[in-house]
Parts: structure tokens; sequence; C-alpha cells
């Protein structure tokens, strides 16, 4: 059994608040602290440019790939790190167009993070060849798969609402019409136990600050189907991505498998901080984190139903068909999180409605989630939210 009082201890929590945000940045691991300020003293300023062969920097895109993949059932030598999630998803998508010749679809659900659609359209308006970025409702999308199809590119888990998309079953409709997939694992990878390898994912892209715990700006990962690595052309065509890059060859080779998705130099402070973020999992199951999730969720969920009437389930209400995130939803929720904020419970927003809070068992116990539950009653009751000063938007919500 996963001991999560000890995993608790091993993140940097303030006083006084309860984190309900790791679903968009994870907490500081203690452990992260230290590693990093030895990186910059030990590393960087001791060995200066020597750091890129003796302190292994070169080598951290992969072997942290490696240690991602054991949480997400992607065999060694499949994920490598560096960028964001936005550019490792436009990179997998330009990479399945090319092997898709003739198709014309990218087919996607309007849950999907907007981001992610985005960089469809700039790809497509790019290539100019008539490819068409088609979104359906998420339930729509398995209705929707057709020899037009050139690739299926899903978000798991709904950034509002924490709706679950059932991963190995679309996987299968796709690959029945011949489509290929990309699945974003950005609030699936360390939130629920998967395996991408068994459901034979083409492609995956995620993202390392949220459930992770990498600190703001850490790096993205691909992942790429074993038997397709050797195939895929690498949009991002970058040196680091290059069969030998130091051969400073005036032509591009890509590199063999998993190693052409690098592009440039990658993040040396924030691979120093990832490193020691995934130190923490080496205690966890998967499946236990799974399970008190779940659990947690629950009772969030039961609570606020009973204490809070104003408010109303956004979420699935079947937990299988939920991610780790319960959401609800209120026209003034925006003013809502601030006055929670303000008392120490810490969620987000999301445009128009959404009051999102992230379940984490890593540092989050159900003495949270209750005292979370009787503030969150507090604020609503009393009208707590409604004041001017907690209208004023900021720029991030
Ligand atoms: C958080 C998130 C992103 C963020 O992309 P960045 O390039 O890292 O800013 C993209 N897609 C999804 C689904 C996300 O949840």
């Amino acid at each position: 059994m996963t001991d999560f009082q000890a995993t608790k201890a091993l993140f940097h929590l303030p006083d006084g608040v309860i984190y309900l945000d790791g679903n968009s940045l994870g907490p500081l691991p203690k452990a992260a602290q230290a590693r990093v300020a030895a990186c910059v003293q030990d590393e960087w300023g001791q060995m200066l440019i020597t750091g890129w062969n003796k302190a292994g920097w070169m080598d951290q895109p992969r072997r942290l790939g490696d240690r991602i993949g054991a949480l997400i059932g992607a065999p060694a030598g499949s994920v490598v790190l560096g960028d964001t999630l936005s550019i490792k998803v436009y990179q997998a998508l330009a990479s399945a167009l090319q092997m898709r010749p003739g198709r014309k679809v990218i087919l996607s659900d309007t849950g999907n993070f907007p981001s992610d659609l985005y960089m469809a359209e700039g790809l497509i308006a790019g290539l100019d060849q008539d490819h068409r970025l088609v979104t359906v409702a998420p339930d729509q999308v398995a209705a929707h798969l057709s020899d037009e199809v050139a690739v299926l590119m899903l978000t798991e888990v709904d950034y509002r609402t924490g709706r679950k998309h059932d991963m190995a079953a679309l996987i299968r409709a796709a690959h029945a019409v011949g489509a290929l997939v990309i699945w974003d694992l950005a609030h699936s990878a360390g939130a629920l136990p998967m395996d991408v390898l068994a459901a034979q994912a083409d492609f995956a892209v995620g993202c390392t600050y949220k459930y992770l715990n990498s600190g703001p700006g850490g790096p993205a990962f691909i992942y790429v189907a074993p038997d397709l690595a050797d195939q895929v052309r690498p949009a991002l065509s970058g040196w680091l991505g290059h069969a030998a890059p130091f051969a400073f060859d005036p032509d591009y080779r890509p590199g063999a498998g998993i190693e052409r998705m690098r592009v440039g130099t990658p993040p040396v402070l924030q691979m120093a901080a990832l490193e020691a973020a995934l130190d923490v999992w080496e205690s966890v199951d998967m499946q236990d984190l799974r399970d008190r999730s779940i659990e947690l969720s629950e009772l969030f969920i039961a609570e606020v139903t009973r204490r809070c009437p104003q408010l109303t389930l956004a979420s699935p209400t079947d937990p299988q068909q939920r991610g780790s995130q319960v959401s609800f939803r209120f026209a003034d929720g925006y003013a809502v999180m601030q006055a929670l904020i303000a008392r120490g419970v810490i969620g987000d927003f999301r445009a128009p409605d959404i009051l999102r809070f992230g379940i984490t068992p890593l540092y989050i116990g159900a003495d949270d989630i209750q005292r979370a539950a009787e503030i969150l009653e507090d604020v609503m009751t009393n009208r707590l939210w409604d004041t001017p000063a907690y209208k004023i938007r900021s720029a991030v919500t």
C-alpha cells in the first residue's frame, strides 16, 4: 500500500493552504529545491560547459523520458522530454499527417484544450494542403471516424469538466478505419494508471508541471509507438534530433527512434527539478493513487453537493468516467474562486463558469477535502464572493 502520509511530507506546502490546483501546477517537492540548487552550484557553477558531458545534461531528456514512460506504460526508449506541450502536439500532428497522405481530416472534440486546436489550425494553414480540423461533441467522436480521418487527436481528460475518454476503445475504433491516434495526457500522466503500449496509442504527449510536479515551465514529453518511431518524419527538425548533432552536417538526417523528436537544447535547470519530482513516484502505486483519488473526489462531491446547493456538478457522477479533478458550475464562479483563495483554498477558474478542483492524493487528504468543503459552504451561504475586489480578473485565472 502506498503511504500517502509519507508522500505528503515530501512536498513543501505553505501553512494555511489547501492546495486543490495540482492539476494546473504541482507544488514544490522539497527535494527539487535542493536538487536545483545543486545543479546551479555544483554543475553549472563548477563544471560550466563540461556539464553537458560530466553531469549528463545531454542524456537527461531520454533518461527522464524513461522514468515518465514507466508511469504511462511506455517501454524504455520510447519517450523523450523537451519544449512545451503545445509544441509536442504540433510535432506529433505534423508527423502523423505525413503518414496518412490523402486523408484530410484531423478529428478532435469540442472539449479539447484550445492550444491543441490552435496548433492544429496553424499547422493546417502552414501545410496548405486542404486539411480540415473537425471538432465534435466528446460523445460523438467514435461516430465521426471514417476513412477520411487521418488523425484522431484527443485529450484523455477534459481540462474543464474532468470527463475521461475511453482511450483503448477509441484507439481500436480509429485504427479500424485506418486513422492514427494522438493522445494528450496533460491531465492523465501522474493522475491515472495507464498503458499506452497495450492500448496501442500511436503518439502520446503531455506536460510535467501538472500532476508530475516539475515546476512552472517544466518540459513536455512525447511518446511514439516503438513500431512507428523509426518511420516518423519529425516536423521541427532541430539539431538535437539529428543522427549526429556534433557532426554539424549541413543536411538533416533524423536520429534513431524517439531521439528524432528532440529539437534543441534541453532546459537543464527544469530537468533537475523534474528529476527530483520523479523520485516521489518511486514509492507510489498508480492503482493505489487512483483508488484514493476516487475516494477523495467522491467525498468532495458529496460534501459540496450537500452544503452548496447553489453549485452544479460539472464533472461526471460516475468516478470511472472522471480524471482526477472535480468541477462545479456557478455564474459568478470567478469571484467564488477568488474568495476561496483569499481563505487558503486554492483551486482555479475556467471560463465561462467552471470552478475547478484538482484531487491529488500525493499531498491532499480527507481532512483537507472536508475543510475545503466547509470553507466553500461559508463562501456560498454568506455570499462572501459578492464583493467588487473578487470580480477583478487577473491575467491568469
Ligand atoms: C495544460 C495543457 C496544455 C499546455 O500546453 P503548454 O504548451 O505546456 O503551455 C496543452 N494541452 C492541454 C490538454 C493541457 O491541459
